[in-house]
Order: structure tokens, then sequence, then C-alpha cells
């Protein structure tokens, strides 16, 4: 098994069921007692989150890269980015570890690829909804085109995700909220709706009720990571 590490704790919420989807991912193909090789930099995301809201990436990406590169001397072989949102800064954080970064726009684009879907709903942090890394990728490797709630949709999903689902609240009413949005990207020809933030599977797991077919980046992320240890 290669050793993976992981950039965790944006947020820990997600990453502990990042850990958790990695490590059952592997006993299911390994079996008996085996569980998943891998190290963990779990940071402190008050000050990344202060960096993003600041617009400093130059900053965000040095923490980062320094925290990527001390996974490589504790052993790890190719990073997983437990955030959409700091995949803005992978290219820097890849140069920084000189280890690879098992991208998790390539995880959401080959499933939707395999699914057949050309025009998917983005439901994410303004960073990843409003900047070109994650569309531009998206369009560029797998050919689909992304779409984005309208200004007050992408504020509310927003401010959903920074005020509850970072912090552990996950209430019905915000539920539907996210419904809601799923509802409001099919009207407008979306063929399926991303999670693109990695706390969104965990308010609307994608075995819920949508108007389409929804894909959850952490999910994804988690059985690429998987395949790509076991490979
Ligand atoms: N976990 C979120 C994401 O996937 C948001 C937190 C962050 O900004 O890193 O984008």
């Amino acid at each position: 098994m290669k050793t993976l590490g992981i950039l965790g704790g944006m947020s820990w919420e997600s990453t502990q069921h990042l850990y958790a989807l990695i490590n059952r991912g592997v006993a299911a193909r390994l079996g008996g007692l085996h569980s998943a090789q891998l190290v963990l930099h779990s940071v402190d995301f008050a000050p990344i989150a202060a960096l993003q809201s600041a617009g400093d990436w130059t900053e965000a990406a040095r923490v980062l890269g320094d925290a990527a590169a001390g996974l490589r001397r504790a052993g790890a072989e190719a990073l997983l980015i437990a955030t959409n949102t700091m995949h803005l800064v992978a290219r820097e954080i890849e140069q920084a570890a000189g280890l690879p970064v098992l991208h998790i726009v390539d995880a959401t684009g080959e499933a939707l690829l395999a699914a057949g879907v050309r025009r998917a709903g983005l439901l994410a942090t303004r960073f990843t909804m409003e900047q070109a890394f994650y569309r531009d990728r998206m369009r560029e490797r797998f050919g689909i085109e992304l779409i984005t709630p309208d200004e007050a949709g992408r504020a509310e999903v927003h401010r959903l995700i920074y005020e509850e689902l970072c912090r552990g609240r996950f209430e019905p009413a915000s539920r539907e909220v996210l419904r809601a949005q799923v509802a409001a990207l099919a009207d407008r020809g979306a063929q399926a709706a991303i999670l693109g933030c990695t706390e969104l599977g965990l308010l609307l797991p994608v075995s819920s009720a949508a108007a389409v077919p929804l894909f959850d980046s952490t999910d994804l992320q988690a059985r690429a990571a998987v395949d790509w240890m076991l490979g």
C-alpha cells in the first residue's frame, strides 16, 4: 500500500468523515484488519479562513506548502487536499512538497463523465464557485460545463458552509435551502449537482431525494485516494 498524505482540518468536520471513508475503502478492498496507511496534517482552520477572506492566497499557499513538505518528510508519496477551495493553490502545494496532488476536480470529473453528465451545477464556497480554477479544469480535462447559483444563492451557500457546516451545525432548514439550490440549477439545465465543498455531503448526502443526481466531492476524493493507494 502506498502512503497518502492528507492536508486536513478545513474543516475537521469533513476531514474526520474523509478519514473514515478512506479507511473503510481500504478495509473493503483488503479485508480483515486492514486500514489506510496515511499521514495527516490537520491545520487550525481559523487563520486559513482569515487568509481566504483577505484574498491572501500567497500566504495560504505558503502555510499549506510547508505542511505538505512535512507530510513528505513523514513518508507521504502523494497528497490529498481535504477541501475543494484550497485546490486554488494546488500547484504551489505540489511544488513546495515535490509531491503530486490527487486533484479533487479530477476525481469528480471522472465520475461525472462516467455518468454521461455534460452540464453540472456547482455548489461550493464563493471562492470555488467564482474563481476560474475549478470550472476551467473541469472544462479543459473533461469537457463538462459548470453552472453556479445566482448571486443570492451563492451568498447563501457560502454563508451556510462557514457559519454552520464548518462549525458542526447541520440544520434541517439549511438542508432544504441546499435542496432548493439543486432544483434551481436543474431548472437551468444542470444534469447533476456537484457538492463541491467537502462539508455539503454531511448536510445533504447523495442518497437524499434531489432534483438531479448528487456528486459528493469528499466521497469521490476518498475513492480516488483508495484506488491510488492500492493501485
Ligand atoms: N471544506 C470546504 C471546501 O471544500 C470549505 C472550507 C475551506 O474553505 O477550505 O471548499
